[in-house]
């Protein structure tokens, strides 16, 4: 399994698994932070676009996912709320600060890749005494997901392709528990056709060595320890808890929030939104797709119902959802 959705994309446009024998197969993993996004999150979220005064700011492919009620951030912007792409949660500090009389939110969506930028605009605005900006965190943490996964034991795996950007933060050490407590190789994989068959083959070689290791096949950028100040940025914001996930519902101590030092950045306290319980969209099986259960072309909508033109579920809409990539490169 490829945890990452970038993985999925790369392995597919290249045509990787037609190189490959019939005795290996790839299955897409649960690594595309849009797509494992909770639709209760995401209902609050664009609840919170809606209140008087904000400016929610976000990565452009939140902006098309749609809620539970089948409306997007995308939709909430049609109809008046100032929902903003950027860039980078610097880019919601600098509208913070050009917008003093508003309340500026980020939405922050991502892995441990992208959570010591939110961490590093957090500290930024503490430092400034600003007090107009917010993070709605939905940062989580990619360890904790794949254990999920192998303790539920609803698929057999052989092997695991540790996601190369994210190991470039926490480290090639961080995927030790996978070889020493599951007794399952894992190969850190970069995003070039080589880098993902350098990896399949590191994982087919100790396979048929009966040997479990962590290789790190993407020493060009990954380091063992991984990046100590992104971490360390990572550490002194945000505090680990339990978070939802589309598809695994409730993991423990896999998500971040803000620590109480900085609480009064955290929007989901400061607030008072309510939502009621979110249902996914009728008929998607992202969660499956997501748990490595089901491959998107065997959900009855893809292609049909569901493209990226109309799509039904995140998996469709994200730049690393499974289904895009196998509806834009599958069979091809
Ligand atoms: Fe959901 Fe569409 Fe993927 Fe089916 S093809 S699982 S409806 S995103």
């Amino acid at each position: 399994m490829e945890f990452c959705g970038g993985h999925t994309h790369a392995i597919l446009r290249y045509g990787i698994p037609s190189l490959l024998p019939p005795t290996v197969e790839l299955l897409s993993g649960p690594g595309c932070p849009v797509c494992v996004t909770a639709a209760t999150e995401l209902d609050w979220a664009i609840a919170l676009s809606k209140v008087e005064g904000v400016i929610l700011t976000t990565f452009g492919d939140m902006i098309r996912v749609p809620g539970s009620g089948g409306v997007s951030l995308a939709q909430a912007k049609a109809e008046g709320a100032d929902v903003r792409v950027v860039y980078s949660p610097l880019d919601a500090l600098q509208i913070a600060r050009q917008n003093p009389a508003r309340r500026v939110v980020f939405l922050g969506v991502g892995f441990e890749t992208t959570a010591p930028m939110s961490a590093s605009a957090l500290l930024a605005a503490q430092a400034e005494g600003l007090e107009n900006l917010y993070l709605f965190s939905m940062h989580k943490l990619t360890p904790p997901a794949t254990r999920a996964i192998l303790d539920a034991g609803e698929v057999a795996l052989d092997g695991i392709i540790g996601p190369g950007h994210v190991t470039t933060v926490i480290g090639a050490d961080a995927w030790r528990f996978l070889p020493d407590e599951y007794g399952i190789p894992c190969a850190i994989a970069g995003f070039e056709p080589l880098d993902l068959l350098r990896a399949v083959l590191a994982l087919v070689e100790m396979v048929e060595a009966g040997r479990a290791d962590v290789v790190n096949a993407y020493a060009r950028t990954v380091r063992p320890a991984g990046n100590a100040s992104a971490q360390a940025a990572m550490a002194q914001v945000f505090e680990a808890v339990d978070a939802e996930w589309r598809g695994f519902g409730v993991i423990p101590a896999s998500g971040l929030r803000p620590r109480q030092a900085y609480a009064r950045f955290d929007a989901a306290r400061a607030f008072a939104v309510t939502v009621t319980p979110a249902r996914e969209p009728p008929g998607c099986r992202c969660g499956d797709v997501l748990r490595g259960v089901l491959s998107p072309p065997d959900c009855a909508l893809f292609g049909r119902l569901c493209t990226p033109q109309n799509p039904v579920g995140p998996c469709m809409v994200s730049a690393e959802g499974a289904c895009a990539a196998y509806y834009q490169y599958g069979g091809r």
